[in-house]
């Protein structure tokens, strides 16, 4: 095969010596990608790192959970089938990056502004993001599927924060995690991260869900307890009832993109960071009580 057709050429140049498409190797594909791409650093300081590994779990395109998402209240009629990303797709990989520990510690709990590592982080590393959704796709295409990142997709869109292709969700159909009250994925790599999602063709074994609530490892929504992710919030955009999108990104524009200026950067992190879920599902976890169609 020469340079130019292998599957790993371009823009893509990592290399992995395994092979295989169950989760364990996929999983090391990540880690490997993870621990030595070089773009997985922040431009800023002594380069630290952005991601660790990430978990990853895989469902089954034919799953009826993904019916459930085009539901008002859920994601909304909006939402697609993995088939329309790829016909005849059958599986959809799914995969958690949490933050490193330097991102994570460099978050001062008494701050009311969010460390230049997590602001940088947030925004560089969503190309690293992009590394790795591209990198997963042509893991599988090398193994003899095909494979497509819907939200690289040109028609890919979300209206009025509504997307089409909700990762998030995927995350929790594939196993990864449930949700919290302030509206992200708690998973056993924490709650400080972001979600990636690659459909195939192959026909991947699915991950188990260890759990049926869609808010199962958030205590404060199983049984009132925690609630941490109130008070922490700088602005009052998470309530007892879960999260306000449009006072959260009016934080962002109107206190930290000013306070950033003049590095570009503008995302709080307060709700992901010194959180019992930060670092890992609450110990308290209890097991949930809501439908999916509860989900908002
Ligand atoms: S801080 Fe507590 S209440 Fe908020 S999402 Fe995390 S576990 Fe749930
Ligand atoms: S990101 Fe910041 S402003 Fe937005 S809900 Fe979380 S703590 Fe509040």
């Amino acid at each position: 095969m020469s340079r130019a057709n292998h599957p790993h050429a371009g823009y893509i140049t990592h290399h992995f010596a395994a092979s295989g498409t169950d989760i364990a190797t996929l999983s090391a594909f990540l880690a490997e990608l993870v621990a030595t791409d070089p773009r997985n650093v922040l431009p800023e300081g002594d380069n630290p790192p952005i991601w660790e590994a990430p978990a990853v779990g895989i469902a089954a395109a034919s799953d009826p959970l993904f019916a459930t998402l085009k539901q008002p209240g859920v994601v909304g009629p909006i939402h697609v089938d993995a088939d329309h990303w790829l016909t005849g797709a059958k599986s959809v990989v799914s995969f958690f990056l949490p933050f490193s520990r330097e991102v994570k510690k460099s978050y001062d709990k008494h701050a009311r502004l969010p460390s230049l590592e997590w602001v940088s982080g947030r925004q560089n590393g969503e190309v690293f993001v992009n590394v790795a959704r591209r990198a997963l796709a042509r893991y599988l295409q090398s193994q003899g599927g095909r494979a497509v990142v819907p939200t690289l997709q040109r028609h890919y869109q979300a209206v009025d924060l509504i997307p089409m292709w909700s990762e998030r969700h995927v995350a929790f159909i594939a196993g990864i995690g449930t949700f919290g009250l302030h509206g992200g994925l708690l998973t056993e790599k924490g709650a400080a991260g972001r979600i990636g999602s690659v459909v195939t063709d192959l026909d991947l074994l699915p991950t188990p869900r260890p759990y049926t609530g869609v808010y199962e490892y958030c205590p404060w929504v199983t049984d009132g307890t925690c609630g941490a992710c109130i008070a922490r919030c700088p602005v009052g955009a998470v309530h007892d009832t879960g999260k306000d999108h449009q006072i959260c990104l009016t934080n962002g524009r109107d206190h930290i993109r000013p306070a950033y200026a003049a590095w570009g950067y503008h995302s709080c992190g307060h709700c992901q960071n010194n959180l019992p879920c930060t670092d890992g599902i609450p110990a308290a976890k209890k097991a949930g009580s809501r439908p999916l169609t509860a989900l908002t």
